[in-house]
């Protein structure tokens, strides 16, 4: 079995999976959402605190399976620093008192393998990720060969509804608030421009729609001293509906330029039941099989960094203690 952590943001996450039949055999979350709720947002330093007490408290219903481990994984990039480092923290520590080989484990290769919890891996597939950093296409090819074919330009899917619900007052995190609000609204009420209609490039871009829903609250506050409820509501869905046309304008640039025949998404927002429902429609009209992660496993979690553990535990990928570092940040195009 191998014991994976996850502190990348703000869930500390543990789990057991067993390296043979890929079954979870524990796993457990602890979500940090409402001290940070009420600062519209993730501030790390709380968030590493937090970790601090998680952690270890997750970790003590684990010490029965010790005796069964075979390797230590952790995530150690990408995500905010000072929580990476908890995790990898506490796994330098286990893998020395336990004297099991480590694994480090890309926290955006875990999204992707999310979709195989419990199963067999389907690979090559064509994956859209859209999650609070990072909204990408990739080419997945196996686990030691994918590539980011688009990227955003500034802000991701995910954190627009975050900065939408923010500016509304409506809490964090925002994919999901904003979501149920728009169930209740006019997706067609306003007129927000879809970002990068008119380039033939495929990539995204959030912060002109995020500054068009700005300015719609400014002119709304304006004219009614305060924003009415059913106005919230329609903003969200006009909002979420423009979010998405954006993503499915530049899927469908792709599928012309080469059709894929499995295609994923995944990540915190691909729970986001529009985007489903619309990407559900292309693969269908394109004879593409859509691959989803369980909703349960859509945003972050230990289960998943454990599934990609198995692989490169196979594949004697461990790395020595004095070598593991965190990095906030990915730079590189091609995954090795
Ligand atoms: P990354 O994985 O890029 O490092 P992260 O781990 O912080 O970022 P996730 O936990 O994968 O991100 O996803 C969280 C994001 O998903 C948040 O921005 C949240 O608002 C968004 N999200 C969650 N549910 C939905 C939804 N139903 N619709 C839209 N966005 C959603
Ligand atoms: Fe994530």
């Amino acid at each position: 079995m191998i014991l994976s952590i996850e502190s990348s943001c703000d869930d500390s996450s543990l789990a057991i999976t067993d390296i043979k039949t890929n079954k979870l055999i524990y796993h457990k979350k602890i979500s940090q959402e409402i001290q940070h709720s009420f600062y519209g947002g993730v501030v790390p330093e709380l968030a590493a605190r937090l970790h601090v007490e998680a952690l270890p408290k997750i970790l003590e219903e684990c010490k029965e399976y010790f005796p069964s481990l075979k390797a230590i994984a952790v995530t150690n990039a990408p995500g905010l620093s000072v929580t990476l480092t908890e995790g990898v923290t506490m796994a330098k520590a286990l893998s020395i008192s336990l004297n099991l080989p480590l694994i480090a484990v890309n926290h955006l290769k875990g999204h992707i393998y999310s979709l195989f919890i419990e199963k067999n891996e389907v690979l090559p597939m064509t994956v859209l990720l859209v999650s609070g950093g990072h909204t990408q296409i990739i080419e997945a090819n196996s686990l030691y060969d994918m590539k980011v074919i688009a990227s955003t330009m500034d802000d991701s899917f995910g954190e627009s509804f975050d900065k939408v619900s923010k500016m509304l007052g409506l809490g964090y995190p925002g994919g999901p608030i904003v979501q149920e609000y728009g169930l209740k609204g006019d997706e067609n009420r306003f007129e927000l421009p879809i970002p990068l209609s008119q380039s033939s490039k495929i990539e995204f871009s959030y912060s002109g729609l995020k500054n068009a829903v700005r300015m719609q609250i400014e002119k709304l506050e304006n004219q009614e001293g305060g924003i009415k409820e059913q106005n919230k509501y329609d903003l969200c869905a006009s909002f979420q509906k423009t979010a998405v046309l954006h993503i499915m304008q530049k899927l469908k640039k792709l599928f012309k330029q080469k059709t894929p025949k499995n295609f994923a998404i995944v990540g915190g927002a691909s729970a986001n039941i529009y985007l489903r429902s619309q990407l559900e429609e292309l693969c269908k009209k394109s004879n593409t099989n859509l691959y989803l992660s369980e909703l349960k496993y859509c945003a972050d979690n230990a289960a998943m960094i454990g599934r990609v553990a198995v692989e490169q535990y196979k594949q004697n990928d461990f790395i020595r203690i004095k070598d593991i570092d965190v990095q906030s940040r990915i730079k590189e195009l091609v995954w090795a």
